[in-house]
């Protein structure tokens, strides 16, 4: 049987620097895997590269989805094959109701409208979102409604490949709770699931198949639960000190400004 998402020796780009090095990641059909990294480590560069962002260079590497080589592919057809990316921040669309949102969605990835809308009613009910499918998209909902929209989508898409990037970022821990449990409810013989965070809190209510750790563009250890427990600890630091990779030579990572504004503001 065919992994969910391939990706080995991947070598990246943007405006002439390197950010992925040698970036090597399996995750199997019916796993739930958390990639996690310090800000700047290049995480949601990899969800970019991945469904085909332009401004990214590939240096070499591969990455195959279900089992077909997505590098050639254009961003909408690598969405086809099944490769789906939640959004950072969701952004609000006034006007555009949820349920129109989704139908055109589905439609664009070919699902039939017939089957489209009773995935809909089906999983609107099970992920509680009645109330919200006939309210403007993503208008007036509380952060943790945000994310459970997005898995709401994602469940009425059925990707084969899920990226979550910053699931958890700006939530409440009772909010965080229930991201956890919606992402556990997506869990499925026919996905592949990345959960991408660099809070671990969210792991404390989750438990992912295997984690990977991401320190400056490549994975530097895999683990399980043993791993999850270090970070919650220790943080990156143990982490790196366990492997002697040694401190970049500023704090932070260089960031252009505007990374700034899009970067969560706090941590609850
Ligand atoms: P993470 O999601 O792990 O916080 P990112 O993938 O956003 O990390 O960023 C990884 C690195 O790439 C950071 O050092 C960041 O400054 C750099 N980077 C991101 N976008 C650009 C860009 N457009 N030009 C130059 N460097 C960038
Ligand atoms: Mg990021």
């Amino acid at each position: 049987m065919s992994t969910a998402l391939a990706v080995k020796g991947l070598d990246a780009a943007i405006d002439g620097k390197q950010i992925l090095n040698d970036l090597s990641i399996e995750v199997p059909f019916g796993e739930i895997h958390a990639l996690m990294g310090p800000n700047g480590s290049g995480k949601s560069t990899l969800c970019h590269v991945l469904t085909g962002k332009r401004e990214y260079e590939v240096l070499d590497g591969t990455v195959a989805v279900d089992g077909r080589d997505i590098m050639t592919l254009d961003v909408d057809e690598r969405s086809r094959v099944g490769l789906l990316q939640s959004f950072q921040y969701p952004t609000e669309v006034p006007g555009v109701r949820l349920r129109e949102f989704l139908l055109e969605a589905a439609d664009e990835r070919g699902i039939p409208a017939d089957e489209a809308e009773a995935r809909l009613n089906e999983e609107a009910r099970r992920f509680g979102m009645e109330p919200f499918l006939d309210r403007s998209l993503n208008e007036d909902l509380s952060g943790g409604e945000k994310k459970r929209s997005e898995i709401f989508q994602m469940a009425v898409l059925r990707p084969r490949m899920a990226m979550l990037d910053e699931i958890d970022s700006g939530l409440d821990i009772d909010a965080v709770k229930q991201v956890a449990e919606a992402v556990e409810g997506m869990r499925s013989p026919e996905l592949g699931v990345l959960i991408i965070t660099h809070y671990s809190r969210i792991l404390r209510y989750l438990t992912p198949d295997r984690i990977h750790v991401m320190i400056d563009g490549r994975i530097v250890d895999s683990g399980g639960k043993e791993l999850a427990e270090e970070l919650e600890a220790g943080g990156y630091e143990a982490v790196r000190e366990r492997l002697g990779i040694e401190r970049p030579t500023t704090d932070e990572p260089t960031k252009k400004p505007a990374d700034f504004f899009t970067d969560t503001p706090f941590d609850v």
